[in-house]
């Protein structure tokens, strides 16, 4: 099996799994308890607090809360803030956020507020000057992903948190950092943001386990109310093996940024130029340069994705496709959608997401059997008239 699929979740680290297995086995007492048994769980949550402010690079590891997952911290970052500022009704994101704030912000205009979805370019690029032209002083909330979980394409946040807070100082700045954490350096106290979330699963922690930074003069609710943990703003007994977890894991990723920024990069770009050099109807769907290192998003003219999926299947490959199966039809990507990608590569785009496990050989091996795949499926496209054109075109 060969994984190429680490944007929709990825392999627990050995030595993160390590880390939990004591609290699920003999440590398991409640870490609000006042016995001595308590003390070394309740101690792990201190730790992996202050793992993961330096992996935001926060202040204090008070402004950092452990939640469930990314949609989670997008929805308490969201929802919490929005409560404690009921007067303002206007809330802005951008066309291609993840569904955890597009359907978010789809509930709240139901709920009467007023939203602006900002555009983005050919490439993914945000669209800076609408984003700034519709700021207003009843902006209660601007949200903006970090990395698109789709292209890898990165926002400027802290160019944009700067651009938020001198138009109107009191609108709160989230950002959905889900696709960053562990790919590119972050680091909220440098920067105007307010909130930022991540999800442990992303950066080899398990599933269920996100954090979300909060600055300290930001006021929100909690999303679930109950006991007095998370400093009252989520409650429940805290997860103490998933929060080691996540600890570990973001301590782990710090240290490997370099090898991501770097190798895992140089096999993705190897990956890229293969396919593109070797494969005539192939396109690169986002921006060469403003992307985190692990991501490939390529569309192939004329073939349908989930096909291409399949017979990457067959061979071993996962990967995954722009498009979500909605009702039975084929609903193609509406970040992919909101780029203007062209109908003849909509349906067909490929997202290739590496990590810090992946090998050289198994980027070789795309290479070698992708070319194989897409020969077979342009022979059995209807579209051969155009894909004749294509070929002559492209050489
Ligand atoms: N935000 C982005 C950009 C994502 O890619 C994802 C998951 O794919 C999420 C949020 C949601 O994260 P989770 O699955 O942990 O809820």
């Amino acid at each position: 099996m060969i994984y190429f699929d680490n944007n929709a979740t990825t392999k627990i680290d050995e030595r993160v799994l390590e880390e939990m297995l004591p609290y699920l086995r003999e440590d398991y007492a409640n870490p609000s308890s006042m016995y001595d048994f308590a003390k070394k769980p309740a101690l792990a949550i201190k730790e992996a607090r202050g793992k993961m402010k330096d992996f935001l690079g926060a202040n204090n590891e008070k402004e950092i809360f452990f939640t469930s997952c990314g949609s989670e911290s997008a929805n308490m970052a969201i929802k919490g803030t929005l409560n404690c500022n009921k007067g303002k009704k206007h809330i802005i994101t951008t066309k291609v956020e993840h569904p955890c704030v597009l359907n978010l912000y789809k509930s709240l205009e139901k709920e009467g507020y007023e939203a602006d979805y900002i555009s983005v370019d050919s490439e993914g690029q945000l669209d800076i000057d609408e984003l700034k032209s519709k700021i207003r002083k009843d902006t209660a909330l601007v949200s903006v992903m970090y990395a698109n979980n789709e292209t890898g394409v990165i926002n400027p946040v802290e160019e944009i948190a700067d651009i938020v807070k001198t138009k109107s100082p009191e609108t709160i700045f989230f950002v959905d950092a889900v696709q960053a954490g562990g790919k590119i350096p972050i680091n909220v106290k440098d920067t105007q943001i307010d909130m930022l979330g991540v999800s442990g699963h992303k950066f080899h922690a398990p599933k269920g386990v996100g954090a979300l930074y909060i600055r300290p003069s930001v006021r929100l609710t909690p999303l679930i109310n109950g006991g007095h943990q998370e400093r009252g703003l989520r409650a429940g007994t805290e997860n103490v093996p998933y929060i080691a977890g996540i600890g570990k894991a973001a301590e782990l990723a710090l240290n490997s940024l370099n090898y991501e920024m770097t190798e895992v990069k140089r096999l993705r770009d190897k990956l890229e130029d293969g396919i593109l050099k070797n494969v005539f109807n192939s396109r690169l769907n986002s921006s060469l340069k403003n992307r985190v290192p692990n991501t490939s998003n390529i569309g192939f003219e004329y073939v349908e994705g989930e096909l291409i999926l399949l017979h990457l299947s067959d061979i071993g490959v996962c990967a995954s496709s722009g498009s979500a199966c909605t009702s039975g039809s084929l609903e193609p990507s509406h970040v992919l959608r909101a780029m203007g990608i062209p109908f003849t590569a909509l349906h067909g785009s490929i997202r290739f997401s590496l990590s810090r496990f992946t090998t050289e050989k198994e980027v070789d091996y795309v290479i070698e059997k992708l070319p194989g795949i897409m020969e077979k499926l342009t022979s059995i496209s209807p579209y051969q008239d155009e894909l004749m054109k294509l070929k002559q075109r492209r050489g």
